[in-house]
């Protein structure tokens, strides 16, 4: 199964990979990861990434797109079903996708298009707190480790994302609002696109997509 995660931030689709990874064995593709990783070089590029990411304005679709074509190319097993976080965020990467993914014969067969209320998406962004280790998600209210700021996975410790501050956040929703969600009317087109309830519970998130991909 090859498989779009789209909606605003906060909406939940790293939650939502983390269940179709456990559970459907899709390889997870988070250009937000690939990016972070790119900040932790000192380089000047990593550096140039890193004060995008603070300010919540996107990287150009050139080098996104790059990375993407990378992994595809040289780093994915493409019998095995692979699912897109945070990628694409304009119209301009989604027919990037196509093309790239058109020449190794595996297009995207859905895009989950996750969609909840602003102040659902506020109350998980600020409470959002990630494993610096594996990476794995927990929420001051929601999701709490059992021992407090370590991970419950693998003792990592549990860290605040930068460009999750109120300023941030704020600039990354006009962002989604003005450059990513013109991407639905492209899904749409395709006939790929189902909409998800996110302001729902996980669990229920977790039920209404497996009655989607069975
Ligand atoms: P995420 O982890 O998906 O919330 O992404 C965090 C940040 O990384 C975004 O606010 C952007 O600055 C950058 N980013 C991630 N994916 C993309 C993308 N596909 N295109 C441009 N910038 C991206």
């Amino acid at each position: 199964m090859r498989v779009v995660l789209l909606g605003p931030p906060g909406v939940g689709k790293g939650t939502l990979a983390g269940y179709l990874k456990e559970t459907y064995h899709l390889v997870h593709i988070s250009t937000g990861d690939m990016l972070r990783e790119e900040t932790k070089k000192d380089s000047p590029l990593g550096r140039e990434i890193k004060s995008l990411m603070t300010q919540g304005a996107l990287i150009s679709d050139e080098l996104v797109t790059k990375l993407v074509k990378q992994k595809v190319e040289h780093g994915l097993d493409l019998t095995q079903g692979f699912m897109f976080d945070g990628f694409p965020r304009t119209v301009n990467q989604a027919q990037d996708l196509d093309v790239i993914l058109e020449s190794v014969k595996a297009p995207i067969e859905v895009v989950l298009n996750l969609d909840a209320d602003l102040d659902v998406l506020l109350k998980r962004l600020t409470g959002r707190r990630v494993c610096r280790k594996c990476g794995a998600l927990y929420h001051v209210d929601y999701k709490v480790p059992a021992c407090e700021g370590i991970c419950d996975l693998c003792g990592g410790e549990l860290y605040q994302r930068a460009d999750d501050n109120a300023k941030t956040i704020q600039s990354r929703m006009q962002v989604y609002h003005e450059s990513t969600s013109p991407i639905i009317a492209y899904y749409a087109k395709q006939g790929k696109l189902k909409k998800i309830d996110a302001n729902l519970e996980a669990a229920d998130v977790r039920r209404a997509v497996a009655a989607i991909l069975k």
